[in-house]
């Protein structure tokens, strides 16, 4: 699953309102950049972090319908300039009494004296400390990322059996722009912060990524394995779309 672009069939040309070399994204002004490549078989729309809106024109395609398209996708714009912006602000410390989420949930942060030592507690999550000061980050981040890989290995077995799928390689990321990937070689890629999500939505991407397997692209066919798979995909979708600025602490 794809967050930074998205990939989409030429549907039906509608001609512009108005001629637009750039867009208005949360009152920012953008401008459009339009980049012809003779091997894309798509559109292509991307937001980059230099406010820049790039839009990739397929050899057949016309820049009037480009246009069209970046108009069209205004709210997908200025979804993903909202979590560039977010993505922007430097890594905070963490210390006891904040709160942060964990399987969907807000969860305190607390050190607590454990046997010789300290141990920070996050929900059901103990992590051990070294010294009860300073920034509880790196050692939740790193407990947390062991909790999500045993986590995500058990979970995706189990729903690549549930519907007949193998995987042959799972790998557990650190990356800020992708919940999920699958490869043409059968590997499935997560992003250890699917630990911060409600089971539901969790599931939804891994069964996203499974079908991937089915299907490597976001066909019509895609969605309907994804639909038979996980009926209840398009809350997943919506919760992300909603709460994915609380992911990340
Ligand atoms: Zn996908």
């Amino acid at each position: 699953m794809k967050i930074f672009s998205e990939f989409f069939r030429l549907i039906s040309p509608a001609p512009p309102a108005t001629e637009l070399d750039s867009i208005e994204i949360l009152s920012h002004p953008m401008p459009i950049l339009y980049r012809r490549h003779a091997r894309a078989r798509n559109y292509v729309l991307r937001l980059h972090a230099n406010r820049t809106v790039v839009v990739t024109i397929p050899r057949q395609g016309t820049k009037k319908f480009a246009r069209a398209f970046v108009a069209s996708r205004k709210s997908w714009l200025e979804k993903q300039w909202r979590i560039l912006e977010a993505r922007k602000a430097p890594a905070h410390d963490l210390r006891p009494g904040m709160e942060i989420l964990l399987h969907g949930r807000p969860v305190l942060l607390e050190v607590r004296p454990e046997g010789n030592g300290w141990e920070l507690q996050a929900g059901p999550e103990r992590a051990p400390l070294a010294t009860p000061e300073g920034n509880l980050r790196p050692a939740l981040e790193c407990h947390l990322r062991a909790a999500a890989k045993s986590l995500l290995l058990r979970r995706v077995e189990q729903l690549a059996q549930d519907h007949s799928l193998k995987v042959k390689r799972i790998v557990i990321r650190n990356q800020r722009s992708r919940w999920g990937s699958c490869s043409c070689q059968g590997t499935i890629s997560l992003n250890w912060r699917l630990i911060q999500l409600p089971e539901p939505v969790r599931d939804y991407i891994i069964v996203h990524e499974l079908m991937h397997l089915r299907q490597l692209n976001h066909s019509p066919q895609f969605w309907s394995e994804v639909a038979k798979a996980c009926p209840d995909y398009r809350a997943a979708e919506e919760w992300l779309k909603q709460n994915s600025g609380q992911v990340g602490f």
